[in-house]
């Protein structure tokens, strides 16, 4: 099956590496008609996408990730139909920038202990604007043009990732703040890469019933790292819980460059039929299905 949809993607506003506007485009070309712009902690890039949704012909669903506090894995959360005039959820995304900012000033105290001397200005240089979210991976960029490191996946492994030489946990909402925080300005909530909680599936059921009582809607079953019969079970966990069903590629650019738009690892065809389904349930709930403009 061709792919007709992608639910998870990234741009300059955040770690991506293309323009929202360049996404949009790819998403055309590769033949997507619906794709989400769900950038970390920022609406920075939702405009732009939803302009060039329309240059380009592709539905533009505005998003955006939260990190949130869990252990031991790692839980993401995506709003999806994130609305244009969100105040509390603007507040709070530029709340986590603010922190993302002392973070980021302290991985470069870090580095500069081991001699690399890497500017701000630099990794400013590399987002959208100052309302972009800048992270790890712009950190692994400017490292890769030092020359220290052959590629991001390098710099994560000997000195970004958790417990390495220069790593600075990041500060994370609360899950049941992130859910509350997204519901509350009317999006649908969707629990990114299931697989990074590192669970057992009963585990997995738990914890999903718990987000479901915050508001939880979705799953993200189809992810480009979910093998088949990780998808299978995720796409039963989901019926069995009353759980819309998302999928996406978590596509980022060069700097995952294994990741493609739309078909993922090779392995991911997303039908539109999903897209469908959310806009019922939303129409159902008496929420707004497009956004011409942010
Ligand atoms: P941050 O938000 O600053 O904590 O950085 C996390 C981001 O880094 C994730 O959203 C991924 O895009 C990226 N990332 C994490 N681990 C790796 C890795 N090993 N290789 C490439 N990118 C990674
Ligand atoms: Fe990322
Ligand atoms: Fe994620
Ligand atoms: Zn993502």
């Amino acid at each position: 099956m061709q792919p007709e949809a992608d639910l998870h993607t990234h741009s300059t506003a955040s770690d991506g590496t293309l323009s929202p506007t360049e996404l949009v485009r790819l998403a055309a070309d590769v033949g997507l008609r619906c794709m989400a712009l769900t950038d970390h902690d920022t609406t920075a890039g939702l405009a732009e996408a939803l302009a060039a949704g329309k240059e380009f012909g592709v539905e533009v669903i505005p998003g955006c990730e939260l990190s949130v506090d869990f252990k031991p894995g790692v839980m993401h959360i995506l709003g999806l139909w994130i609305a244009p005039d969100s105040p509390h959820l603007n507040s709070v995304l530029l709340e986590l920038r603010q922190s993302r900012h002392e973070r980021n000033l302290r991985i470069l105290q870090k580095l500069a202990e081991f001699g690399i001397s890497i500017h701000y200005d630099e990794l400013q240089a590399m987002v959208r604007d100052e309302k972009s979210s800048v992270g790890r991976p712009h950190i692994a960029r400017a490292m890769m043009r030092l020359g220290i490191v052959p590629d991001v996946a390098t710099a994560f492994r000997d000195y970004l990732g958790a417990g390495k030489k220069a790593y600075v946990p990041k500060t994370k909402l609360d899950p049941k703040k992130a859910v509350e925080t997204l519901k509350a300005d009317g999006a649908t909530v969707v629990l990114a890469h299931p697989y990074s909680l590192s669970l057992s599936w009963e585990q997995t059921e738990q914890v999903l019933g718990e987000l479901q009582s915050y508001g939880l809607d979705g799953l993200e079953a189809h992810y480009s790292l979910h093998s088949p019969d990780r998808t299978g079970q995720y796409l039963a966990l989901a019926a069995r819980l009353g759980l819309l069903v998302s999928g996406g590629s978590d596509f980022h650019g060069s700097v995952k460059p294994d990741i493609s738009l739309g078909t993922g690892c090779s392995n991911l065809a997303i039908s539109y039929e999903l897209v469908a389904a959310m806009k019922k349930y939303r129409q159902a709930n008496g929420l707004p299905i497009s956004f011409s403009s942010m």
